[in-house]
C-alpha cells in the first residue's frame, strides 16, 4: 500500500497519507490545519519511501543493460551501420554476429 506525503502550502507540515488503491480518487489535506492545499513531495516518494518505486527505477535500469546482454541484439548497430551505408556485410562479420547470438564468443573476440 504506498503511502504518500504531501506538504502543507499553508502550515508548512508534511502528512503522510496511505493509499488504499491507485485508482481511488484522492483528496489529501494537511492532518494539522485541515487545508486542501497540500503538494505531494515527489523528492522524498522517489528516495525509498515506497519500495514499489524504489523497485520500478532499478528493472528500468536493468531492463536497459538486458538489451544489450541480450544475445539477440548483439550486432544490431553493426547491422544498422551496414545498412544505412546500403554496404553488404561481410560474411565474417555476418558470420561473427550469428555465432555470438547462438551464444558462443564471436571468432577473433579476446575475453
Ligand atoms: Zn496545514
Amino acid at each position: 500500500m504506498p503511502i504518500y506525503e504531501y506538504r502543507c502550502r499553508q502550515c508548512q507540515q508534511i502528512s503522510s497519507i496511505f493509499v488504499r488503491s491507485i485508482s481511488s480518487p484522492l483528496a489529501p489535506s494537511c492532518q494539522s490545519c485541515g487545508s486542501e492545499e497540500v503538494e505531494r513531495r515527489m523528492s522524498t516518494f522517489a528516495m525509498g519511501k515506497t519500495t514499489g518505486d524504489v523497485h520500478n527505477a532499478h528493472s528500468m535500469d536493468s531492463s536497459s543493460r538486458d538489451y544489450y546482454s541480450d544475445p539477440r541484439n548483439i550486432g544490431r548497430h553493426v547491422e544498422e551501420s551496414f545498412a544505412r551505408h546500403g554496404v553488404d556485410m561481410p560474411a565474417s562479420v555476418r558470420e561473427s554476429i550469428d555465432s555470438a547470438r547462438s551464444g558462443e564468443a564471436p571468432k577473433g573476440l579476446d575475453l
